[in-house]
């Protein structure tokens, strides 16, 4: 399990991005944080990527405390919504890209991408260029690869956010198959309730860096424990 104790985090002098954050993921769950523009889902993201330090408050993993464990020692791994991606490189360099980085030999490498390429539907695409790939391949390749390196646990951070409807759907059932196939703990940050509606095991609703509400979607569409989280499960409209 993933466990947030009393995570705080400002920019500057007045921004609070995160005001004490208290939230247990469990292993194999698909977790979303959901909220509006500003309410501080990507920089609680970033702080269990690595990529940000809490000004206070504890993170761990497995039971283990990770708070102040650098970014490539953790079990973690991060799917961004602008792709990240090398566009002159082929598919395949690019799914190599971190195996290479985590030193493991060429070989091993090929299997472990034709693998996992042929899991995700990409198969016939390994030889071609990024940059001659549509949007939702691309997006499909960032999401191989972040599988590739096999992480206990998936970020992902509005990943679907810039396909079309029909695009976005089709990509939310394959990222439900391989989190229930590969039985990895996602985290995935929205705005969008009726993604998370859709998608999620459980769901925080966070408003200027507080948790209003967890729970499972029904429960917190149903049984909204204050205004704010009614309206933004669509109860005024
Ligand atoms: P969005 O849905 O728009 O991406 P979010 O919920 O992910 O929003 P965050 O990006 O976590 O929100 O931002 C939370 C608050 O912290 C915002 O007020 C934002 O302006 C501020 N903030 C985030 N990153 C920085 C930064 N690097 N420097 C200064 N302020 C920041």
């Amino acid at each position: 399990s993933i466990e947030m104790l009393g995570l705080h985090k400002r920019f500057g002098k007045t921004t609070v991005a995160l005001d004490g954050v208290d939230l247990t993921i469990e292993a194999g769950e698909f977790f979303t944080l959901l909220g509006p523009s500003g309410c501080g889902k990507t920089t609680l993201l970033r702080i269990l990527a690595g990529l940000e330090e809490p000004d206070a408050g504890r993170l761990k993993i497995g039971g283990h405390d990770i708070t102040d464990t650098p970014p490539h020692k953790r079990s973690v791994n991060t799917v961004f919504q602008s792709y990240a991606l090398f566009p002159h490189l082929s598919v395949r360099d690019n799914l190599s890209f971190g195996l290479r980085m985590r030193g493991m030999p060429a070989d091993k490498r090929d299997a472990k991408v034709a693998q996992i390429a042929e899991f995700i539907q990409l198969g016939d695409l390994v030889e071609r260029r990024v940059d001659q790939l549509s949007g939702g391949q691309r997006q499909r390749i960032a999401l191989a690869r972040a599988l590739v390196c096999e992480p206990d646990v998936l970020l992902l951070d509005e990943p679907l956010s810039a396909l079309d409807a029909g695009l976005r759907g089709q990509l939310q059932v394959e990222l439900l198959r391989v989190q229930k196939r590969l039985g990895m703990t996602f985290v995935f940050v929205t705005h969008d309730q009726r993604e998370a509606m859709v998608m999620s095991d459980r769901i925080a609703v966070l408003d200027s860096g507080i948790i209003q509400q967890v729970g499972p979607p029904r429960d917190v569409y149903e049984r909204p424990v204050n205004a704010f989280v009614a309206r933004f499960m669509g109860h005024d409209n």
